[in-house]
């Protein structure tokens, strides 16, 4: 295949992958966006492998590699449970980065093959590309890799901190520093190849290792910021166009998404990267305590009743309903109120369950019309006109503790205004706090009614509740 035709896949293979990451910013052209990529990933795949004029080995060696990854890759996204997506693509993220390394180490030894010069004689600039690659690569491995163990709970999820932790840090990044300029000076020493690796693994293990609890979703795409930093360092190193406007777009989408997530959260990305937050420990565990203050609890027919006479009801999702897989009966229920006219609608919080739009698929998936879901800013005032708020499986989200208690690991996320409502409907197995492990004062509120139990459960038994 001649460099020109390849350019030229190469350029169907972007287009392809803009019209994905287009496709995926809603749920109604998601699929649609999915598609797109996978035949852009296609077409690159094949036009690389025709360019290089590769031996018949080599394509077995090639062919042998995407049926094992594949597979794997298959059947691990077949198995997957919704609630696992963070830590599978934490885990996927490491593999980029370990990847951007063996890249870096083949093109720093067979420098020919990519007509970079000659071992020990590489031409300065492809050192700075090869050694930045290299030095993403290796920091996306080893924090992709305490950040899959921290969601996976492998490891505890809190923040862990030591003194002198930032000073550790901004060390290592000086040497470095000092490490990848020696190395362009050398011409391409193994032994400074090999000790920035070294000191970029230590670095992206010290990185995450303090970043805890509700801080992961912007750790996780900030992870996939960087893995797409790397591959386009690397694409630059090789030459590889595909590689630098994949790589670019990875890096850049993951970055808005950091950007997005934060504001979400009404945090600086320095202030999540400087780590410490979620800290706060429970104090109301499963069950209680509870203290001297009076809890409202109820039953599927009293939310039936209270649903029943509603004229507005606003329904705000959170993880419970992932774990629980309430979806579908959470349709249910809403067809069946919205028979008796009233009026359903769905708030989103940007943050809402265990990744960004996880709500939305699994909204989706139970065909809720997308004309009834609504994001935070677009519905935030409405909840002072609803009568009930069918709160399923959330809890941070809906903490008022974000706006009013300054001592608070959440103060100054935004969150959903539910308690403006005339009645708030908790579905939750017990009084326990969600991920930031902050308490919730919103379920001793007068106008609160607990329903203790499964998110599911409790959704079917109040639509058998609502037949009667
Ligand atoms: P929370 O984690 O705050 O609360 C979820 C609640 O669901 C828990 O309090 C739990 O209470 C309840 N629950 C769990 N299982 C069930 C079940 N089977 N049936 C009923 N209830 C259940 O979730 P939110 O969605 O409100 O907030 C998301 C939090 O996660 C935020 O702090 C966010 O920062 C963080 N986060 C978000 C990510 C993202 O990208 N969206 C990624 C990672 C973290 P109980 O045990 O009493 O049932």
């Amino acid at each position: 295949m001649s460099a020109s035709l390849t350019s030229l896949a190469y350029l169907v293979a972007a287009v392809l992958f803009i019209l994905a990451l287009r496709g995926l910013s809603s749920p109604v052209t998601s699929r649609q966006g999915n598609r797109f990529g996978t035949i852009g990933m296609g077409i690159a795949i094949v036009a690389t492998l025709l360019h290089h004029g590769m031996s018949g080995w080599g394509f077995a060696l090639i062919a042998a590699g995407i049926a094992l990854g594949g597979g794997i890759g298959t059947a691990l996204a077949l198995r997957i449970q919704m609630t696992a997506l963070p830590q599978l693509v934490a885990g996927f993220h490491s593999l980029v980065g370990l990847a951007a390394v063996f890249v870096a180490a083949a093109a720093l030894n067979a420098p020919e093959a990519f007509n970079l010069g000659t071992p020990g004689h590489i031409h300065p600039q492809s050192l700075v590309e090869m050694s930045l690659g290299l030095a993403i690569g290796a920091i996306t491995f080893t924090g992709s890799l305490i950040a899959f163990a921290k969601l996976q709970a492998l490891m505890p999820g809190a923040p862990l901190q030591f003194p002198g932790q930032h000073k550790l840090n901004l060390g290592l990044a000086i040497l470095l520093a000092v490490l990848v300029v020696l190395f362009v000076m050398s011409g391409g020493s193994q032994i400074l190849f090999w000790l920035i690796a070294l000191v970029a693994l230590g670095l992206g293990f010290l990185i995450i290792l303090p970043i805890g609890g509700a801080d992961m979703p912007v750790v996780v795409s900030m992870l996939n910021s960087y893995s797409g930093w790397a591959a386009a360092g690397i694409g630059f190193t090789i030459q590889n166009l595909a590689l630098i406007i994949t790589g670019s777009l990875v890096g850049a989408s993951g970055a808005i998404l950091s950007y997005i997530m934060c504001k979400g959260m009404n945090r600086s990305i320095f202030n999540v990267l400087l780590g410490g937050f979620g800290t706060d420990t429970a104090t109301a565990g499963p069950g209680g305590p509870v203290g001297d203050r009076t809890v409202k609890s109820g039953n599927a027919e009293d939310a039936a009743f209270i649903m029943k006479n509603a004229s507005k009801l606003i329904v705000v999702p959170g993880y419970g309903m992932a774990v629980a897989q309430a979806q579908h009966a959470l349709r249910e229920m809403a067809d069946t109120l919205k028979r008796e006219g009233v009026t359903v609608k769905y708030a989103i919080h940007p943050v809402a369950g265990r990744m960004p739009g996880h709500m939305n698929v699994l909204l989706a998936e139970a065909h809720v019309p997308y004309d009834e879901v609504f994001e935070l800013d677009e519905i935030n005032n409405e909840f002072s006109t609803a009568d009930v708020v069918y709160v399923i499986g959330a809890n941070d989200v809906t903490n008022p503790a974000a706006k009013t208690d300054k001592t608070s690991a959440i103060y100054g996320m935004p969150i959903l205004d539910v308690e403006k409502a005339a009645t708030v409907l908790f579905v939750k197995r017990s009084m326990a706090s969600g991920y930031a492990g902050v308490d919730n004062e919103l379920f001793f509120r007068p106008n609160t009614m607990m329903l203790f139990g499964d998110a599911k459960k409790m959704t079917e038994e109040i639509v058998q509740a609502l037949g009667h």
